[in-house]
């Protein structure tokens, strides 16, 4: 390390301390490494996200972005080793973050939409999940809570939730207690090879280091500029809302077949309700603003699906900001930088957070990772690679 610099010196930076840069650190943490951890945010990283754990196909995407369709389909193993990721971070921890895995329905109000359920049924056992189709007359038996419209449902056995404010927080503390150095409020703006190490320039330091991993969700394009090297990161704005607590009736995490809807109830008897309905970014103030439309029409579908839900009093909607590359997670370097490890989460980024994170501490220690695929490779933005469409 060189000493003839007033910086900061350590063995590992890590930009951005979201699920994954805060999985990141705290792994790394626990191999007795030194670990500096620095975010933009007072409370760094997106935990104002739904908890879902997804793992089947979500519908917006068959909508919106069938020309990635085959790819999501591929990656179905490593969102079911994900759930399994959540659990060993659990044990970990040794925290209840009330991770439940009681499963998902993605429910049908009409045969054309039970049809399609019925073909990604299909494709997704071939692909190895344990999903199967309810039809209506057992349905509503098993789930007295839901509309009499609702004709059947896909359900599958790995998808459940759990309350990420509990989980990011509880991350955070058991990993100051391991040893990361957590930067708050402090934006990286430079990154540098210089002499064999990594000179990394914030707001209000500066540092140097033998290896960077960037998992700064949407913020990790502007930094790979740094490298003059291109990775298409887009800030999606999204909002979601929760209820008043009632009596647990909700066991399961809903979704639709055609509709943008998550809705699941967590422990304390809170109903959140989202699933991806666009907020926008104020552009003088920087600050997410919910749109009227995006507010009524997730809770028109909301009891549209689940009608004892319109009873209920909403408490608070919000918003968060949802990083977007092309669907896929973005893991590994680049050639040049071979101490320059990006991370960033693909579709449904927080169920994936974990287990990028020990998919990243695996190619660090050159460790071979069986979930690990080439094409998560960031290398692949040097080709044509497929963009995502969003709502709007
Ligand atoms: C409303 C909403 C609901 C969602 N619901 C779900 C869900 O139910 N299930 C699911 O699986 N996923 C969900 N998601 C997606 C999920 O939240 C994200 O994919 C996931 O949290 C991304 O984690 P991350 O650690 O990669 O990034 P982030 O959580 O975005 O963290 C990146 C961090 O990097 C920091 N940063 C950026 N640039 C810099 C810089 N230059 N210097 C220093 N720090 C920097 C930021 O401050 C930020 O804290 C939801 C998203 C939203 C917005």
């Amino acid at each position: 390390m060189n000493s003839n610099h007033k910086s900061v010196d350590c063995d590992y930076i890590v930009i951005g301390g979201g699920i994954v840069g805060g999985c990141i650190s705290y792994y790394l943490s626990r191999q007795n490494k030194e670990v500096i951890c620095i975010d933009s945010g007072e409370f760094s990283g997106s935990y104002s996200n739904a908890g879902s754990i997804h793992v089947q196909l979500q519908s917006r995407n068959f909508r919106l972005n069938p020309h990635l369709i085959d790819n999501l389909l591929e990656n179905l193993p490593f969102y079911k080793e994900a759930v399994s990721a959540w659990n060993r971070l659990s044990l970990m921890l040794n925290v209840d973050f009330d991770l439940r895995v009681n499963g998902g329905l993605m429910v049908a109000d009409n045969e054309e939409q039970l049809k399609f359920l019925y073909k990604k049924c299909h494709e997704e056992k071939a692909a190895g999940l344990d999903v199967e189709i309810i039809e209506s007359n057992k349905i509503k038996k098993v789930y007295p809570f839901l509309s009499d419209k609702v004709v059947g449902g896909e359900f599958c056995a790995h998808e459940g939730k759990l309350n990420p404010l509990v989980a990011n927080k509880s991350l955070q503390e058991i990993s100051l207690r391991s040893g990361v150095k957590i930067m708050k409020c402090e934006t990286v703006n430079h990154i540098e090879l210089k002499n064999n190490e990594y000179y990394i320039k914030t707001n209000l330091r500066e540092y140097y280091c033998e290896k960077v991993i960037i998992a700064a969700g949407s913020g990790t394009g502007k930094l790979a500029e740094c490298l003059n090297f291109n990775i298409p990161t887009v800030a999606e704005p999204l909002h979601m809302n929760v209820t008043e607590k009632v009596k647990m009736f909700i066991p399961i995490l809903i979704q639709h077949a055609e509709r943008s809807i998550t809705l699941k109830q967590i422990s304390s008897g809170n109903i959140i309700i989202g699933g991806g309905w666009p907020a926008r970014i104020d552009e003088r103030t920087n600050k997410i603003q919910i749109k009227r439309e995006s507010l009524f029409g997730n809770l028109r579908t909301a009891v549209d699906l689940v009608p004892s839900i319109g009873k209920l009093k909403l408490l608070r909607t919000w918003g968060g900001i949802n990083p977007i590359t092309d669907g896929n997670s973005v893991l590994g370097n680049i050639k040049g930088y071979e101490n320059v490890f990006f991370a960033i989460p693909g579709d449904a980024g927080y169920t994936l957070g974990p287990l990028c994170a020990e998919v990243i501490i695996d190619l660090i220690n050159s460790k071979k990772n069986e979930f690990y695929s080439s094409k998560f490779s960031p290398e692949r933005f040097l080709k044509n690679h497929k963009k995502m469409i969003l709502e709007n």
